[in-house]
């Protein structure tokens, strides 16, 4: 699990709001939403991160 946005670099705790994409890259939340949860470095869709201790839920309904 990455420990910083890709984008800006800001250092994203476990607790902390952060969006990955399908290929794991990071971003913060301020991040995102300038990318229009976009990423950019494959155009993935950006999805908030389950947050440490949370259960990951695989099933999403898009
Ligand atoms: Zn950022
Ligand atoms: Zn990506």
């Amino acid at each position: 699990m990455r420990k910083k946005c890709e984008k800006c670099s800001v250092e994203l705790q476990d607790q902390s709001d952060a969006y990955i994409c399908v290929h794991e890259c990071t971003y913060c939340e301020t991040c995102t939403s300038e990318m229009n949860h976009v990423c950019m470095n494959c155009n993935g869709e950006l999805v908030r991160r389950p947050k440490a201790g949370a259960q990951i839920v695989s099933c999403q309904l898009s």
